[in-house]
């Protein structure tokens, strides 16, 4: 080779985005390697180089653009150095299968639909991105990768389903045995196809002992390719960054501040939309709306992090005591609290709270919300009472459909709630699931026998 070629590679390999880790800027690596290790092996968040802005042409014309035109561009910018245009047009057609609508449902309040997915939540955007993203990855190679997820429920619904039928792809899910609802369940046994359900005799713990072990035995990594897909992979959050600029797509007055309130667990989807902003998107405020877990919403008051085991509430996936997506919030604005503060705001509700939310709106605006949603909503209305600014854009995030929580919605309201047919469809098909045992012999054999 002449070296005239060398500069050539160098100088293409150096256009193409670098991610680096949270817990040291100077640990760069690929795309590629982000993707498919997932975890920086310091214990860091892989985050991107550069977050580069948008002109204002974009957003001027913004409103004409469907939600997957603003996928391809939103992702061109993020992912365009490493992936080329066709190809990327590719994953988005094959991710971002359905809408995410705004709904307006009073003067200032609108409720930004994320469940018009598969799995009913907004987890379908990142997984089905990453699937369609790592099989992308793979596309030269013959050999199957193996995704192993460790799921108490919705997480594993979504992967599996992100990875349906994507090439060159098993899917193993291990969750507990009866300690999943019957809706979960049926959710992750009913697939078929690429996606292997295998249900632990165990804890939820249990299950990701197994996979911890799964990545740090040697010898079954040197006999099959085995990736994870857990929520911390820059291709599973990155792409949740499109429906924030679709919200402001499809907001009526441009002209007036857009606040969007977003209930928060492990901060993945606040975390995307602080990017989006960096991106250049007019968003004057994110609200983090939590629920008792409210480790976030004190450091915004505080200062002070402190992490703390989690308590059960009625929005369950947002129990989380200690978010994992905290570190890059801290790395977006060099650990600045002022700065932070000046761009989150955040409230905590109670279960009560949370269920006179779920009451308040549907009788004021004929509105079915989930208790996530609920809680997103409360804290939206402590923003404008707080600040006194009625003429917002105000955008409450609808992170699930209210059926997949019908028992507490049913309750709370005394209604009977309809369930969507593409829940209802895998309700009556016949659970599909592996016994195995919590030992990690067994887990092995079964992997070594699949591949
Ligand atoms: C996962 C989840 C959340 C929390 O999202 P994070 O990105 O972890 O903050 C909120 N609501 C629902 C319905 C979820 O499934």
């Amino acid at each position: 080779m002449n070296t005239g070629a060398i500069c050539v590679i160098r100088v293409l390999s150096e256009l193409k985005m670098k991610y680096y880790s949270t817990k040291n800027k100077n640990y760069k690596v690929s795309f590629r390697d982000a993707v498919l290790t997932g975890i920086s092996p310091d214990g860091g968040l892989f985050m991107p180089e550069e977050i580069s802005e948008f002109d204002a042409n974009f957003f001027k014309n913004i409103s004409e653009l469907s939600l997957k035109e603003i996928a391809f561009g939103v992702s061109e910018k993020l992912f365009g150095s490493d992936i080329k245009t066709s190809d990327l047009e590719k994953i988005v057609n094959a991710s971002i299968t359905f809408d995410a609508p705004l709904v307006q449902i009073s003067c200032n309040i609108n409720v930004l639909e994320l469940f018009h997915g598969p799995t009913l939540a907004f987890k379908d955007f990142g997984a089905r991105f990453m699937a369609n993203t790592i099989s992308y990855l793979n596309r030269n190679s013959d050999k199957e990768v193996n995704i192993l997820v460790a799921t108490s429920g919705d997480t594993g619904s979504a992967v599996a389903n992100g990875f349906y039928k994507v090439d060159g792809i098993n899917v193993i899910l291990l969750y507990p045995s009866e300690k999943v609802s019957k809706i979960q369940e049926q959710q992750l046994t009913t697939l078929g196809e690429n996606i292997t359900a295998l249900e632990i005799l165990g804890t939820f713990d249990d299950c990701q002992a197994l996979v911890k072990k799964a990545f740090a035995d040697q010898e079954l990594n040197s006999k099959m390719t085995l990736s994870s897909a857990n929520s911390i992979n820059i291709a599973r959050l990155l792409p949740q960054s499109f429906y924030y600029f679709n919200a402001f797509a499809r907001v009526k007055d441009k002209n007036l501040p857009t606040v969007i309130s977003v209930p928060s667990g492990n901060f993945g989807n606040l975390t995307a939309g602080l990017i989006a902003k960096k991106m250049g998107l007019p968003v004057k405020k994110f609200i983090a709306a939590t629920n008792s877990n409210d480790v976030f919403t004190k450091y915004i008051d505080t200062s002070v992090f402190q992490s703390k085991p989690s308590v059960k509430t009625l929005s369950n996936a947002m129990d989380v005591g200690n978010p994992s997506n905290f570190v890059r919030i801290l790395d977006l604005y060099n650990h600045d609290h002022q700065r932070i503060k000046k761009d989150i705001y955040s409230r905590s509700f109670s279960d009560e709270e949370t269920v006179q939310a779920i009451k308040e709106v549907y009788s004021n605006y004929n509105y079915l919300i989930d208790p996530h949603g609920a809680v997103g909503f409360l804290a939206l209305k402590d923003y404008v009472a707080e600040t006194a600014n009625k003429n917002i854009n105000g955008v409450v995030v609808e992170t699930a459909h209210h059926s997949k929580f019908a028992e507490i919605v049913e309750n709370v309201l005394n209604i009977k709630v309809e369930i969507p047919e593409r829940l209802a469809k895998c309700l009556t098909k016949e659970k599909q699931s592996i016994k195995i045992s919590k030992h990690y012999n067994d887990f092995r054999e079964f992997l070594l026998n699949t591949k």
